[in-house]
């Protein structure tokens, strides 16, 4: 272990620039994913492990074939030779049996030589890029599984990959705060980039995977910077109030592809959109911007629980007209039976909306499954 931390170098603020075997081995390559052990628990662990005694499992190392220094990358066991520098750089400290905080330096010399001197089993891999890539992806079986960002990162990395991960997966950007409003995820886990990625992606009918294969040799990132902040100020510019939390992770470069041409009065559209949050019947908060943005017209994608006006008034003339046809009761359910009210013509206010495919299974609030009934055959068939 001495071996392998000798020369280790951690930069907190980048998470990055971390070196090993004095100086030849990478232990962050840039398709690794930051530093998440540092979290005063998995981080400590491995300490904990190595005074135990126990083997830290197995790691594996790649020979770039560079022909100078570094010649070697960590490709599985980042975490945990990170975790172990740390510590015997003294940025964190252990509690002992004795419920004493230690760090490195001040544990007894025995303890420091058990970490310094643990062995290691390192596998040290060569092979084409696309094989230890594979192979990659296929041994990210221990501690945290990469997300499909962190592997893309991986597949595709290079210089874009360097400089979109600079600017979407630093939590130290000023600009994530603002962000977090309208995307959801974490930045070091690649979820915000993700998103930017895939908004610029689809808006030129590209997937993900697609968008990074073209990209790849880039220098710069302008047009991922340039059309996230775009989709960014459009909804800063069409929503005025601070935002909701039923704002954060909808799907806005959809929404912008689809709406960003069409102008709205921002003042009427806060103002149906407060009335809409506080709106109790709606159930789907989130659905709210679209139906907004689209010109409340798709009353589906707020998941409305009850019936509008309108539509119990179109269900009621419907179904009036032909009882009245039939010569029987405008309520189906007393058309049914046998009493007295077989035939009766209820009036509109004697009558209540019911969802015929009851809205707890996903019937709508919409005409084709709004049936009128009766209140007490409505009141007698419960809450649905
Ligand atoms: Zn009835």
């Amino acid at each position: 272990m001495a071996q392998v931390t000798e020369g280790f170098f951690y930069n907190e603020l980048e998470g990055k620039g971390l070196f090993g075997l004095d100086g030849d081995l990478v232990i962050q390559p840039e398709y690794q994913r930051h530093y998440i052990y540092g979290d005063g628990k998995k981080d400590v662990a491995v300490i904990e492990s190595l005074l135990k005694g126990y083997p830290l499992g197995l790691i594996y190392f790649v020979d770039t074939g560079a022909t100078k220094s570094p010649h070697l990358e960590v490709l599985d066991g980042q975490q945990r030779i990170t975790s172990v520098g740390r510590f015997v750089t003294g940025k964190f400290a252990i509690i002992d049996d004795n419920g004493k905080e230690q760090t490195f330096s001040s544990l007894p010399k025995e303890d420091c030589e058990r970490i310094t001197g643990s062995e290691l089993l390192i596998y040290v891999c060569t092979g084409t890029e696309a094989e230890i890539k594979e192979w990659f992806q296929t041994i990210n079986i221990a501690g945290v599984p990469l997300n499909n960002q962190e592997l893309r990162n991986a597949i595709y990395s290079g210089l874009f990959v360097t400089a979109a991960k600079r600017e979407f997966s630093n939590s130290q950007n000023a600009l994530q705060q603002k962000w977090s409003h309208f995307v959801k995820g974490d930045p070091k886990r690649q979820e915000v980039l993700e998103e930017a990625l895939s908004w610029v992606a689809a808006s030129k009918g590209q997937s993900i995977d697609g968008y990074m294969a073209a990209h790849r040799q880039d220098k710069g990132i302008g047009e991922l910077k340039a059309y996230f902040s775009t989709v960014i100020d459009w909804i800063n510019s069409v929503f005025i109030a601070p935002p909701d939390k039923a704002m954060r992770g909808l799907d806005w470069g959809r929404l912008y592809e689809q709406y960003h041409h069409k102008s709205y009065k921002t003042d009427e559209l806060d103002a149906d959109l407060q009335e809409l949050l506080l709106d109790p019947a709606v159930s789907d908060r989130k659905g709210i911007y679209e139906y907004l943005l689209g010109g409340k017209t798709e009353t589906r994608l707020l998941n409305v629980r009850i019936f509008d006006a309108q539509t119990k008034k179109t269900a009621y003339a419907q179904q009036t007209t032909k009882a009245k046809a039939g010569e029987i009761s405008n309520c189906p359910l007393c058309a049914h039976g046998s009493n007295a009210n077989r035939a009766r013509i209820y009036k509109a206010n004697e009558m209540e909306a019911d969802h015929v495919a009851a809205w707890s299974k996903g019937g709508e609030s919409t005409l084709e499954n709004c049936e009128m009934l009766c209140v007490p055959h409505n009141r007698s068939k419960g809450n649905r």
